[in-house]
Parts: C-alpha cells; sequence; structure tokens
C-alpha cells in the first residue's frame, strides 16, 4: 500500500466502528446486536412475494412520503414532523452534518452508542463526554456542562444502552429547555419501555429543540431492511429533508416493506409484550445465578460477574462463544465486568442460562465434549 495518504486529518485518525459480531454460516445463537428474536409481520412476507418489479424501472419517491404519512398517523404528529431514513444510523449522520460546524462539540454520555463519537470525528466536530453515575442516571451538572461547551446538538440514549435504564419524560423536557443547542433523544428502544403512557411525540414535535430516533431495527424485526426515521418540530425535520438528505436515501423496497410492518402495530405489539415478558424471566434466571442485572426497559440486560465468580466476563464470553452463544462485552473501563445480553426467545434464554450454568460452575471455558 502507498504511504501517501489522501484523507482528511480527523478521518486519518479515526477508527472506524467496530459493530458485534455477524456469523453467516454457523447456526448461532445470537444474542449480541439487540435483534428481534422473532421474524416482522407476515404482512411484510406477502408484500415481498407481491412486490411490482415493474416499479424498479423508476425511482422511488424521493422523501418516502407514504411511509412517513404511515409512521405521522401511527404517532399522531404531521407528515412535516418526520424524515424517513437508510436506519437510524443515517438520521444520526444528517443531523451532525445539518446541525453542527466542524470545530464546534456534541454532548454524550458516557458511555453511550459508540457511534456518536465516530459520527462526530467525520464532522470533525468534538466530543463532550460527561460520565453516567453508578447507578446510570444523568449526573446533577450534566445540563450545566453542556451549556459551558456550547454543544450544538446533544444525544441521550433512551432507554440507555448499554444499561437499558429510563429517563423520565419531565426530566427530559427540562434538560432540553435547559441547554441551548438540539437535544436527540435516541429511541432505538423505546418500543420495549413497560409503561405505556411513556411518549415524548407530542413533547418533541411541539418543542424547539427535540429530535427523536425510531428504527424499525429492534421492535420490528427489520435490522437487515435498514429503515428509521426521526420525529421532531418542522424548522429540524425540514432541513435534513430537503437540503442534506440524499436524493433517494431510501429504495422502493424499503419503502413499501417498512411501510406493511409500521402499519402492522397489532402485530408489533404482541412481539413486545413477548419480549417484556422474557426480559422478566431472563432477569430473574441471571439473578439466581448470581450475577447482578440492572433493571431494564429495552430487550437487552446488563449483568455484572460478581468478583467471586472464578471466570471474568470476559472469559465468560468467551466460553458462550466457543459454545455458539454471542452476547456482547465490552472492553470499556466501566462495563468491563458485564455482559450484555440480548432477550431472546425463551428457548434461547434457557439455552443461555444453562451453558452460564456450567461455565460459572466449572470455572474453565473449555468446551464441554
Ligand atoms: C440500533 C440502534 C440505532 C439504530 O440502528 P439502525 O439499525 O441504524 O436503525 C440507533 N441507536 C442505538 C442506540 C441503537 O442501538
Amino acid at each position: 500500500m502507498s504511504s501517501k495518504r489522501f484523507e482528511r486529518h480527523n478521518i486519518a485518525k479515526l477508527a472506524g466502528y467496530v459493530p458485534g459480531e455477524q456469523p453467516f454460516d454457523a447456526p448461532v445463537i445470537k444474542l449480541n446486536t439487540n435483534e428481534s428474536p422473532y421474524p416482522t409481520s407476515p404482512k411484510v412476507q406477502d408484500a415481498i412475494a407481491n412486490f411490482a418489479i415493474e416499479g424498479l424501472r423508476r425511482y422511488p419517491q424521493p422523501t418516502a412520503d407514504r411511509f412517513r404519512a404511515t409512521a405521522a398517523s401511527v404517532h399522531q404528529v404531521a407528515r412535516e414532523n418526520v424524515i424517513a431514513t437508510r436506519g437510524g444510523d443515517e438520521l444520526l449522520r444528517l443531523l451532525l452534518t445539518t446541525f453542527v460546524d466542524p470545530g464546534a462539540c456534541v454532548g454524550m454520555t458516557d458511555p453511550t452508542y459508540s457511534l456518536y463519537p465516530i459520527l462526530t470525528a467525520i464532522q470533525d466536530a468534538l466530543v463532550t463526554s460527561i460520565p453516567l453515575e453508578a447507578d446510570w442516571s444523568l449526573p446533577h451538572d450534566f445540563s450545566s456542562v453542556i451549556t459551558a461547551h456550547q454543544c450544538q446538538l446533544t444525544f441521550i440514549v433512551n432507554p440507555h444502552a448499554p444499561s437499558g435504564r429510563l429517563i423520565d419524560q419531565e426530566t427530559l423536557r427540562m434538560l432540553a429547555s435547559e441547554i441551548d443547542g438540539i437535544l436527540v433523544i435516541d429511541e432505538a428502544y423505546v418500543d420495549f419501555v413497560s409503561d405505556e403512557a411513556h411518549d415524548l411525540t407530542q413533547l418533541a414535535v411541539n418543542s424547539d429543540n427535540i429530535v427523536l430516533l425510531r428504527t424499525l431495527s429492534k421492535g420490528y424485526g427489520l435490522a437487515g431492511l435498514r429503515v428509521g426515521y426521526g420525529i421532531g418540530p418542522e424548522h429540524l425535520i425540514e432541513p435534513m429533508l430537503h437540503k442534506t438528505r440524499d436524493s433517494y436515501n431510501l429504495d422502493a423496497i424499503s419503502q413499501q416493506l417498512a411501510e406493511v410492518a409500521l402499519a402492522d402495530q397489532a402485530y408489533a405489539k404482541s412481539v413486545w409484550e413477548r419480549v417484556r415478558l422474557s426480559r422478566t424471566d431472563l432477569c430473574r434466571d441471571l439473578q439466581a445465578l448470581g450475577l447482578q442485572v440492572f433493571a431494564s426497559e429495552s430487550n437487552f440486560l446488563l449483568a455484572t460477574v460478581p468478583p467471586e465468580c472464578p471466570l471474568s466476563a470476559k472469559a465468560l464470553y468467551e466460553g458462550l462463544k466457543a459454545r455458539h452463544i454471542l452476547v456482547r462485552y465490552f472492553s470499556h473501563d466501566r462495563l468491563q465486568d458485564k455482559l450484555r445480553i440480548t432477550v431472546g426467545t425463551d428457548q434461547e434464554n434457557a439455552h443461555l442460562r444453562h451453558h452460564l450454568a456450567a461455565l460459572m460452575q466449572s470455572g474453565s471455558v473449555s468446551t464441554p465434549t
């Protein structure tokens, strides 16, 4: 490889995002990237079967109007309050390129979704990282630090990843009113919140500075399709929708399938309820094994391996992997004694519990013969 470098300085020094492992051949129990353990609505299968390929001759509808109208009706907002994006991740990138100047600060908690600092560095902006309290709540001086750094944009994941902790609506409303920049509330996991009254959409669309991120990757079993959307007041949605977005960011197939999946709220809600029930069971089972589990409002659990366990969290992660069960391990200093485990089907969760128990008892990661 030539030693001559052509990338911008901020790109050259950037380490890329490291996604969770995605094995494509070996049969594994995959509890590492918070995908749904259940397929998406069967109506999506019908829509694929009946998709008229004749339509692919043409460019797709540029602003995904039908999908946006469906999302608007699901959330009882106007279509102008919604932008459809290539996964929630594209929305994150659009927010940064539209609202953050190179050299400006972007606020976030620590730990948080590890893509935020990377996208911030690509925009050549600076990360203002604010450590969460020991119980994963926001520190009391959060908004004053954001204000002192004049953050043009702040990311909050709610429910939080990787802890699953939920910040209440009033705290977020206060936070948004205390800061000058945009507050992005990343609701990738909000579908799994137990309290049905938790709903920030009206707060967001009536605010000056709140944008919500939603995705079909987690709650709708469509991580492979790559569709997400943003909800916010029109003055924040409009510049992304009409200026910074790629002209045809969502292909015709994605637009149609995502619309069908989102419209089938009854099916989606039954899946979320199933996951919540399994979450309760899995939490209890992990606690019975001696792990400390933080109460989660999401589709994953963050489990702490106690110091008296003969195997470290990392060794357990590796031992499970040798047994074809993938969970997520983070080397982050506050997470290295923990495992993040996606709630699977009851059968997958039982397998996990069985192998975890065997590993913790044997104190060795060697594969069973
Ligand atoms: C999964 C996830 C997203 C969005 O993912 P997409 O697949 O791009 O929609 C955003 N934020 C967090 C915290 C996530 O876990």
